[in-house]
């Protein structure tokens, strides 16, 4: 590889979005999330009311996929087929339809072959579930983010309060996509034997970052 590539794997709500964003431009570079993609994946498949469930018309679906991140502003936009969908790959929907989708074989490596095509391109921090295991097994530097599952479902719920849901309902769903995406046959949630865990239960985001780069 020849750029250089940081790795941040964990569950959602570990603090992963803010941390690698603090940490990319700390370092001055680009930073993946590798979550985006999966959502687009999922978006696309509900827009085009693709059969996922059957491998033959998944790969079809896959073939014609064009997905791509473009750089604006200093943010990564996701483009499907020319049109920017970021801003509808967050909704509760996509998000549980991306958890169940992510388990399938065939988008699993689709993506893995964007995802690295990205990494050959430039220096990057990458964050997903898979990223220290799978996607970039080499990477110098790899770290695990994790945290208390109350205080991830507390803080995903303070960032976007849901009136039409409680604390608990977020919490359910939150361990509900984390028994998904570690318990799948393909690319299990789960630390590289190399990586460096962080408990962000107690921390703040700075916090972590500090803690990274005393690693770094
Ligand atoms: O990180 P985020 O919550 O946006 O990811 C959405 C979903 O995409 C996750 O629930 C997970 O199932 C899947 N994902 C994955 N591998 C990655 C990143 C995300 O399976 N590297």
């Amino acid at each position: 590889m020849l750029y250089r590539i940081i790795t941040i794997d964990g569950p959602a709500g570990a603090g992963k979005t803010t941390v690698s964003k603090l940490l990319a431009k700390k370092l001055g570079c680009v930073r993946v999330d590798t979550g985006a993609l999966y959502r687009g994946v999922a978006h696309e498949i509900k827009k085009q009311k693709i059969m996922w469930q059957d491998d033959a018309a998944l790969k079809a679906f896959l073939s014609r996929l064009d997905l791509t991140f473009v750089l604006k502003k200093e943010e990564f936009r996701l483009i499907s087929s020319g049109k920017d969908i970021t801003p509808h790959i967050r909704t509760p929907e996509i998000t549980m339809l991306a958890s169940v989708t992510s388990a399938r074989p065939a988008v699993r490596s689709a993506l893995l072959d964007l995802q690295r095509r990205i990494a050959s391109q430039q220096d990057a921090v990458f964050e997903g579930r898979d990223m220290g295991t799978v996607v970039f097994p080499d990477a110098k530097v790899k770290f695990f983010l994790f945290a208390d599952l109350e205080v991830r479902a507390r803080r995903r719920y303070e960032e976007m309060p849901d009136p039409a849901k409680d604390l608990f309902q977020v919490q359910a769903e939150m361990a509900a996509r984390d028994t998904n995406d570690a318990q799948r046959v393909q690319a299990p949630l789960k630390p590289a034997p190399d990586a460096i865990h962080i408990d962000s239960s107690h921390l703040t985001a700075r916090q972590v970052v500090d803690e990274m780069l005393r690693h770094l």
